[in-house]
């Protein structure tokens, strides 16, 4: 492929690409074989794994706001929600994973060590929140391979997935992701199910554990206090919506992996349509509950 345009370039309109341009474009980052296996572990029908972006203050930093009122929303995540959460968890005996910035572990390092500890998984979700599809290369690589270190530092894990703070790649991501042996991303959107992704056509190894914004719960619950944009969208209509998915991941032996953020998943309201929506999937004795890493794993070994 090293004949090929480099995709970065892309000077002139898109309709005066050469094929070879946007194809580079389009085959930076693919879907490749699915990842899908016949069945899941001890012979569940559906994995379920329920993932938690702890974004807290950073979601304020990451613009270079220094708000405290703002940053106390995002302390809420980590004083109110994160305790909520792992009480709902141990409640029902459900492993989960949590993705987290290095400024939010720096700043709450016995959150981190608590979640390891009982047995969730800490995962990458790069430094201070910030748009990792914008960085420069060499940077985005700098970051990538401290935050692994830092978060393994601080929770006593070392991270073996990401999901990206912009849920997007630059053209270095994946690349970097090989370098570091990483075992999968989540943030990517080309399946409901695991897939291999390709980096230029070539197989990588690297599990993709798709989201979507359907299946999160930042796009119904998120407001602009200075627009038109609300009320929220009632958590009966999420519950609704997050049912309907489960059922479909269900019906197709599949994988239900819902991204949720403490710190608007942890008012009580949502919260109690959390457990609402547990208690349902749970009604159905069939089910896998595990870490992103937990599915991984058992996809590379056995799809
Ligand atoms: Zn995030």
């Amino acid at each position: 492929m090293s004949d090929m345009l480099d995709p970065i370039d892309i000077n002139g309109e898109p309709w005066q690409w050469p094929d070879g341009k946007w194809r580079a474009i389009v085959d930076k980052v693919r879907a490749g074989r699915s990842l899908k296996p016949e069945r899941w572990n001890n012979g569940a029908r559906v994995a379920v794994a329920l993932s938690f972006d702890s974004d807290h203050e950073t979601s304020t930093l990451r613009w270079g706001e220094t708000s405290p009122g703002k940053l106390s929303q995002g302390q809420y995540g980590s004083r109110v929600s994160i305790p909520r959460i792992r009480s709902l968890l141990a409640k029902y005996s459900i492993p989960a994973s949590f993705f987290v910035p290095v400024v939010v572990a720096k700043i709450h390092p016995d959150e981190q060590r608590a979640l390891v500890e009982e047995g969730h998984e800490v995962g990458i979700h790069g430094w201070i929140h910030e748009l990792n599809s914008k960085l420069p290369p060499g940077n985005e690589r700098d970051i990538m391979m401290r935050a692994a270190d830092e978060l393994e530092r601080i929770s006593g894990a070392r991270p073996v997935g990401m999901r990206t703070p912009s849920w997007d790649f630059s053209s270095s991501t994946l690349s970097i992701c090989r370098e570091m042996g990483l075992l999968y991303d989540s943030s990517m959107m080309a399946d409901d199910e695991p897939y291999e992704l390709l980096e230029d056509g070539e197989p990588t190894g690297l599990v993709e554990l798709p989201v979507e914004w359907i299946k999160d719960d930042a796009v119904y619950f998120n407001m602009d206090r200075f627009s038109g944009l609300r009320p929220y969208t009632p958590p009966s209509a999420v519950l609704e919506i997050f049912k309907a998915e489960f059922d479909g991941a269900r019906a197709e032996e599949g994988l239900f992996l819902l991204t949720m953020h403490p710190h608007i998943i942890g008012h009580r309201s949502r919260i109690a349509m959390l457990e609402e929506l547990i208690r349902y999937i749970r009604s159905f004795p069939d089910v896998w509950f595990a870490t992103h890493a937990e599915v991984a794993h058992y996809c590379k070994e056995n799809a």
